[in-house]
């Protein structure tokens, strides 16, 4: 099967009654030639800068971040790139950055560290802003946003970034460009200010690997509750939709980047929500194409229906085998 996913690679995202869906793909090391070879993926959705930092010894210049931007965003180059801002704590430990908490997953985290060490912040988004330059692919994206304000604050230092890059600029070593800013819905609460990232980012993106853990209360590397921890709760499908329905409602582009985009059966009912932008680990968009390709929108939005009005995972799980086994 795994042939015929592959012989797919280059045809388009679309279903059988003309849905077209974006694919990007989540990545974070280096630049990898089997992504790069996909010239039918539509760009980077989530880029992981955390995990090159993870790889380092010390936290890398200004200089040496740049240069490895760079590389990136050329080698993906004109397709989008979307940077997410530095994402340790939780699990994610730099070891030249060490703290312990009893309970890091609600923790000192994602943007919380950014914000209390603007300094970092600021060196990690000039040297993204000067890779940047002459290539105009750069998306930026804040992890872990819970509240108004961090947004409003990272968009200062974002803009004291740039404003200091430009002071320092001489015209012939190019324009600087200010990139799209969004954010990762992955906190409950930041699926309530949606009114609110409307009027403050250009983007959103759903991170349903945390959404999952942060509204059932399951830790993501807990493996006694790892039973519990499951995307096709209707809980979570609820709110996925919701977040469909008030991204539409509002104009907010929107995509998902967790992993239930990487599951085809996850796929499927995000494509019956209205998502249209759908990033996930490399080694699976060719599954996804491949059969999101073979049904019908309209099919899907029927089986959406039930499993929204689903009473736990265990039957949504059920519904989506009896849905495959039928469209096979
Ligand atoms: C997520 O939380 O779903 C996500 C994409 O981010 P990460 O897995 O890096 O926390
Ligand atoms: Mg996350």
């Amino acid at each position: 099967l795994h042939d015929a996913f592959d012989a797919e690679y280059q045809l388009e995202a679309v279903t059988l009654d003309g849905e077209e869906i974006s694919l990007y793909a989540n990545t974070g090391l280096e630049v990898s030639n089997d992504l790069i070879n996909a010239k039918y993926l539509d760009g980077i959705g989530l880029y992981r800068t955390e995990a090159w930092f993870m790889q380092q010894n010390a936290f890398p210049s200004l200089a040496e971040q740049e240069a490895w931007y760079r590389e990136i965003l050329a080698a993906y180059h004109p397709s989008p790139v979307t940077m997410r801002t530095l994402d340790i704590g939780g699990d994610k430990c730099l070891s030249y950055f060490n703290f312990s908490e009893e309970n890091p997953f609600l923790g000192w985290r994602g943007i919380r560290i950014s914000l209390d060490h603007p300094e970092l912040f600021l060196e990690q988004v000039k040297a993204m802003l000067k890779a940047n330059m002459g290539l105009g692919n750069l998306k930026i994206m804040l992890p872990m946003v819970a509240d108004v304000n961090e947004v409003e604050s990272s968009k200062r230092l974002i803009q004291q970034a740039f404003f200091e890059l430009q002071d320092e600029w001489l015209p012939e070593q190019g324009k600087l460009e200010m990139p799209q800013v969004g954010i990762m819905l992955e906190v409950p609460s930041s699926v309530y200010l949606l009114p609110e990232w409307a009027k403050c980012v250009d983007f959103c993106s759903v991170g349903s690997n945390d959404l999952t853990q942060y509204m059932l209360a399951v830790d993501r590397t807990n493996a006694r509750v790892a039973n519990l921890f499951d995307s096709y709760h209707p809980a979570i499908l609820r709110v996925l939709n919701d977040i469909a329905i008030q991204c539409i409602d509002y104009q907010l582009p929107f995509s998902l980047c967790g992993e239930l985009a990487a599951d085809p059966e996850g796929a499927l009912l995000l494509v019956a929500m209205g998502y249209r932008d759908l990033s996930m680990s490399p080694s699976a968009i060719n599954k996804v194409k491949y059969v999101l390709r073979r049904l019908n929108a309209s099919d899907m939005e029927q089986l959406l229906m039930t499993c929204l009005a689903a009473k736990n995972a265990k039957q949504v799980h059920r519904l989506l085998r009896e849905f495959i086994i039928h469209h096979k």
